[in-house]
């Protein structure tokens, strides 16, 4: 997981001949690219090395052939979502994503590391956070206490119904000014959200592949939603379920806002909070200041991204 990534364009053409846009959905060579009246084109990278994904705010050749844009430039990023690819590598899946939206719901029943996980690669990329329990109109909703949890470290916490429409209002405005994604565990309701969010999405979608002249099996592709109420959704199967890896085991602690807070007062300015003599962490778990289960899921993003610093 990185943040911050600059850009590596060279020798650009002058300033003139070239016009702002955002990728909103990308295809390896292929591109659709949004001009800032909301306008969507099709577009093609036209420069070697230059790798674009969902979400990277471009520049393209104003003068360019037969209304296909030739996209020459990318701004810097302000964040990147990243996951392991097979030879465990990071693959960047969208660019400048402000927001992470956890969806969570009574059934599937919520695994607690797993959000954390997400949050926590919600820190490490800088960008907000929050959390939905969707299903609301079930009778047996989220343990209360879990969310009380996470709710008490500031996150915002929304009850909502794909199938309802209950709460939708709220969840809309927490969208709003923000390029989101929703992810969490298969079968909350992730899908159902977006299409109660965006009533065109699957339009959109089928938009884009003809517009790229990509076939519909190409359903995994990722799109970025305009939404009515204002902000942007993004949508791929793939970024939904992402995994978030991590590049340095010190980062773990960073995915951790509480035990960032606790981290000023351990006597080394490295520790790791395990068994280091003067923990502050350590001794707000104690305390019951910091949960023990959010300390234990630290302990295990630790682990595991040790295990996967030593493989890599
Ligand atoms: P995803 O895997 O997270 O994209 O989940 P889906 O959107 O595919 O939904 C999984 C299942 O949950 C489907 O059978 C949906 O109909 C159902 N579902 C989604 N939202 C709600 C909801 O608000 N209430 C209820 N009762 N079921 C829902
Ligand atoms: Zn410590």
């Amino acid at each position: 997981m990185q943040s911050r990534n600059s850009s590596r364009a060279v020798g650009r053409p002058p300033e003139a001949d070239l016009v702002d846009g955002r990728v909103v959905a990308s295809y390896g060579q292929r591109l659709v690219v949004e001009d800032s009246a909301g306008q969507r084109h099709p577009a093609f990278v036209a420069r070697r090395g230059l790798r674009l994904v969902c979400g990277d705010r471009v520049r393209w050749l104003a003068e360019d052939k037969a209304g296909d844009r030739a996209v020459v430039e990318r701004l810097p990023r302000r964040s990147e979502l990243t996951r392991p690819d097979s030879r465990g590598r990071g693959e960047v899946l969208a660019a400048n994503i402000t927001q992470l939206v956890v969806v969570c719901a009574p059934s599937p029943e919520p695994d607690p590391f797993i959000i954390d996980r997400y949050l926590a690669a919600a820190e490490v990329m800088d960008v907000a956070a929050a959390i939905v329990c969707n299903k609301a109109d079930l009778p047996d909703a989220v343990a209360a206490g879990l969310l009380a949890e996470f709710a008490a470290l500031g996150y915002p916490v929304l009850p909502a119904s794909a199938t309802t429409g209950s709460g939708l209002e709220a969840l809309r405005a927490c969208l709003a000014g923000h390029c989101s994604i929703l992810v969490g565990q298969s079968g909350v309701g992730k899908s159902s959200l977006l299409n109660a969010l965006v009533p065109d999405a699957e339009l959109a979608t089928a938009g884009i592949s003809r517009a790229t002249g990509e076939g519909r099996h190409r359903t995994t592709a990722t799109t970025l939603h305009a939404l009515p109420g204002g902000g942007e959704l993004l949508d791929s199967p793939g970024v939904r379920d992402f995994a978030p890896a991590l590049d340095d085991p010190r980062l773990a602690a960073l995915g951790f806002r509480e035990i960032v807070t606790a981290a000023g007062e351990c006597r080394f300015a490295n520790c790791r909070h395990m068994r280091e003599p003067g923990c502050a962490v350590k001794a707000a778990v104690e305390c019951g200041a910091i949960a023990p289960r959010r300390y234990e899921s630290y302990r295990r993003l630790l682990r595991l991204t040790e295990d996967l610093q030593r493989r890599g």
